[in-house]
């Protein structure tokens, strides 16, 4: 089956097609800039350049048209005819309580979904427009909708109740369900699979280190806690996300700098995390070489991004009472050689020993701890895209 993977945000759509016997991604590509001047597509079919097109987007619906042309065109396109896709699986931010695992995409279960928006008032909207515009171009196509919250689902109260008043969580869903489902569902079971256990007998700590970071607690095979919140902004210090802080901070800070609650809500979102403390990038990469050359700022950032890493992996220690299997994924995760070494530095008392060797690894599926470590130590690239792909194949 070839699977149309779409990953639709306010002016930006990703995708990749993907086929689900052999697991080959055929092609991907994204289109950036919908709905402004000078909006393109990038497509990239496997083993060829990458092709950039300025082209006119005025909607999604133009976007999706524009993928279907390039997926199908005589140059270099993959597929014959839009007939063979066979399915599309669609990548849906927030599904509440509502959804504990994919769907087959039905009104009502767009219905659903919207009833959802509130609680991420940026994505989900953005997520239902790439479906209908899919549905209104692929009308007799079945599509799949695959949460970032769903995998979360399994929390018990203990770990997604917040300390408000339940009438709170009772009237408006006020709390924790935890994003990057779909990584942590992949990678938890790919390394569960790579230590040699059976996943519905295996604690697994998942660290989704990237511009956005969460971790999560995988005790056979269900998440029982991630650092993630009602929305992405709560838990580890991210790219431009300050993560967890005092709520009454807020008020003070918005006091002095007599801020309204939306500019504090920007500054803790967009020019926090990373950026906020070191000053110099959001990146990472930046962070860490300025860092190295003994910026006092960007060293301060990487050691709060160490320390928080470390202090939510030992929670989960005691969440799961001990831990079979640590990994690392997505962008810092899969990559940064140093921010591993120096997050490993703090797991001496878990009898984890790292091969500084095998640590000098980038991008690629590892085992990073030594044989005598009392706990396997993974670097697995996530994969969201080929795990979407895979539900909407078992689902249609
Ligand atoms: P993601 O959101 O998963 O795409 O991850 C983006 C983050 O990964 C950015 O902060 C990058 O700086 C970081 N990253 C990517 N490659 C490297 C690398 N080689 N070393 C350190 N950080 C990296």
């Amino acid at each position: 089956m070839n699977i149309l993977v779409i990953n639709c945000g306010s002016s930006s759509l990703k995708f990749q097609v993907i086929n689900s016997e052999t697991e080959e991604v055929k092609a991907s590509g994204l289109c950036e800039r919908i709905g402004m001047d000078e909006s393109r597509l990038v497509y990239q079919p496997a083993g060829c350049e990458k092709e950039k097109i300025t082209v006119d987007m005025p909607t999604h619906k133009e976007a999706i048209k524009q993928v279907i042309d390039a997926l199908t065109n005589e140059k270099n396109g993959v597929l014959k005819s839009l007939s063979e896709i066979d399915a599309v699986g669609h990548r849906l931010v927030h599904g509440g309580e509502k959804f504990n695992k994919s769907v087959v995409i039905t009104e009502e279960v767009i219905k659903t979904v919207e009833e959802c928006n509130d609680l991420a008032p940026l994505h989900n909207p953005a997520n239902i427009i790439g479906v209908r515009a899919t549905q209104e171009l692929m009308p007799n196509v079945p599509m799949v909708g695959v949460f970032d919250t769903a995998f979360h689902q399994t929390m018990p109260p203990k770990a997604y109740l917040y300390g408000t008043p339940y009438e709170y969580y009772e009237k408006h869903g006020v709390r924790r369900y935890g994003f990057h489902g779909t990584s942590h569902a992949f990678v938890s079971a790919r390394a569960a699979e790579l230590a040699g256990k059976d996943y519905k007998d295996c604690k697994t700590i998942v660290c989704h280190l990237g511009n956005g970071s969460s971790i999560s607690a995988v005790l056979n095979g269900e998440s029982v806690d991630t650092s993630m919140g009602l929305t992405p902004l709560e838990g580890l210090l991210m790219g431009t996300r300050s993560g967890d802080i005092d709520p009454g901070a807020l008020e003070y800070i918005m006091k002095k700098e007599n801020l309204s609650y939306a500019e504090m809500m920007t500054i803790l979102n967009k020019k926090s995390g990373f950026l906020g403390i070191s000053g110099v990038s959001s990146d990472c990469r930046d962070v860490d070489n300025a860092a190295a050359e003994g910026n006092e700022r960007a060293k301060h950032a990487m050691d709060v991004f160490h320390y928080r890493v470390a202090k939510t992996v030992g929670g989960y220690v005691a969440a799961m009472n001990g831990v079979d299997v640590i990994a690392f994924t997505a962008g810092i995760g899969e990559n940064s050689v140093s921010t591993r070494a120096e997050i490993c530095k703090y797991f001496g008392y878990l009898g984890i020993k790292i091969d500084e060797e095998k640590n000098n690894t980038r991008g690629e599926e590892i085992l990073i701890s030594t044989p005598d470590s009392k706990v396997k130590v993974f670097i697995i690239p996530t994969n969201e895209e080929l795990k979407i792909a895979r539900e909407t194949a078992a689902l249609v």
